[in-house]
């Protein structure tokens, strides 16, 4: 495995930058993953020799520029498995897509009184949305809770659903906790009370195989830049059924048939829900990233990043005065904690000054910060070309900033 990745970290060359004198150490994986060289490539590639816009011209380089999105979204099909193109909507993120539901679905069918599941480990993206809605309908958000461990309350969850219960939507993985909630378990429940169900996909799309089919997700969103992939790129997976009968979100260029000042009809899916220039290069270079992590063996990935889990957690409860938030079994690769009472910022920023970059804050979770009456956290993340050697660097660096205070 060592050599495997010594090669994948080849293809990753801002792994080589230094951050002061220091080599850097990129912990900050769960905010965004680099992205190989083929992929940045690409990018400068498409740029060079295939910028045209899609969808409008018949001239052959905008033919071209839109077979390469297109392709990219026959892949993204294939890749969760889903049951066809339609069901492919680009959005510029997670959050993007998440607001597309929440705007869409939510304005069109929630009435005075409905009520929408969350859970309190939620991504600011998947809380917000909703509460917006509140000013155009009075619902109400209902909330799991969590055991200490990071457990999500299944029970809970499960007595929450009512006859005014109209939506679910909860994250996949835990961008804090690490947490993999039993989504496929989650959305059967929810469907047996006749409710559609969202999942937020943003942390689970770069660790595990997503299979929209095998879950049976009514939406599942993710983003391209946690992925491997270019920056501005999303996606919202939708059942078709429930795509149809929503309306558009957007208006604007592309999701049109036809525009009269009397009466403007829609394009058919996607492009209903895909208003304006969509990120074609983007789009087109994130089919590189897909590759790479087809490549690489999302088994492979996993059990890497496991291994690096397992290895530094070990080495962090050496460590006097430790608190990890996020001990569920089987968790993903994420370690957020605190140190005695050091202020989580005052670590970051002494492991930067060592070219550790790992994340401190709320993380987007502030009421999963609130849950745990805390502040917030430091967060180390890992990606496939992380190594035990940086780990150890980690560890070194980690104790000698506790050792200031
Ligand atoms: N949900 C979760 C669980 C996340 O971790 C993130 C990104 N931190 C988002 C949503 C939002 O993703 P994006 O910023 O790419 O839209």
């Amino acid at each position: 495995m060592t050599t495997d990745i010594k090669k994948i970290r080849e293809e990753f060359p801002i792994l080589n930058s230094r951050i002061g004198d220091r080599p850097l150490v990129y912990f900050d994986n769960t905010a965004t993953s680099q992205t190989p060289q083929e992929v940045v490539e690409s990018i400068a590639h498409l740029y060079e020799h295939t910028k045209a816009n899609v969808h409008r011209g018949v001239h052959t380089l905008s033919q071209e520029a839109t077979d390469l999105q297109e392709h990219t979204r026959r892949r993204v099909c294939e890749y969760i498995n889903a049951s066809g193109i339609e069901e492919i909507i680009f959005t510029r993120g997670t959050t993007e897509a998440i607001n597309l539901v929440a705007a869409s679905y939510g304005g069109a069918f929630f009435r005075d009184g409905d009520e929408v599941i969350l859970t309190v480990m939620e991504h600011h993206a998947n809380i917000v949305p909703w509460q917006l809605l509140q000013a155009r309908h009075n619902i109400r958000l209902r909330v799991v809770d969590i055991d200490d461990e990071g457990n999500l309350d299944i029970e809970q969850y499960k007595s929450l659903f009512n006859e005014r219960t109209v939506f679910a939507s909860f994250c996949h993985i835990s961008n804090v906790l690490g947490t993999v909630n039993p989504v496929k378990e989650m959305i059967a429940f929810a469907h047996s009370k006749g409710v559609p169900v969202l999942v937020d996909g943003a942390q689970a799309s770069p660790h595990l195989k997503i299979d929209v089919r095998d879950l049976d997700a009514d939406f599942y969103a993710f983003s391209s830049h946690k992925m491997y992939g270019p920056t501005g790129v999303g996606v919202l997976y939708g059942r078709r059924e429930l795509l149809e009968k929503m309306p558009p979100w957007q208006g604007g260029g592309e999701m049109i048939k036809h525009v009269s000042f009397e009466k403007t009809t829609f394009a058919d899916l996607p492009f209903k829900f895909e208003a304006g220039t969509p990120d074609f290069i983007d789009i087109a270079a994130f089919a590189k990233a897909l590759d790479f992590i087809e490549k690489t063996g999302l088994d492979n990935i996993r059990a890497h990043e496991e291994d690096l889990l397992e290895y530094c957690t070990a080495e962090m409860m050496k460590i006097p005065g430790m608190r990890i938030f996020g001990t569920a079994p089987g968790k993903a690769a994420v370690i957020s904690f605190l140190v005695g009472d050091i202020h989580p910022y005052d670590l970051g920023l002494l492991l930067d000054k060592m070219g550790i970059a790992v994340r401190t804050g709320h993380h987007c979770a502030q009421p999963l910060m609130d849950r745990f009456g805390i502040p917030g956290t430091v967060r180390a993340s890992f990606a496939v070309y992380n190594t035990r050697e940086e780990v150890d660097t980690f560890i070194t660096a980690l104790k000698r900033v506790i050792s200031m205070f």
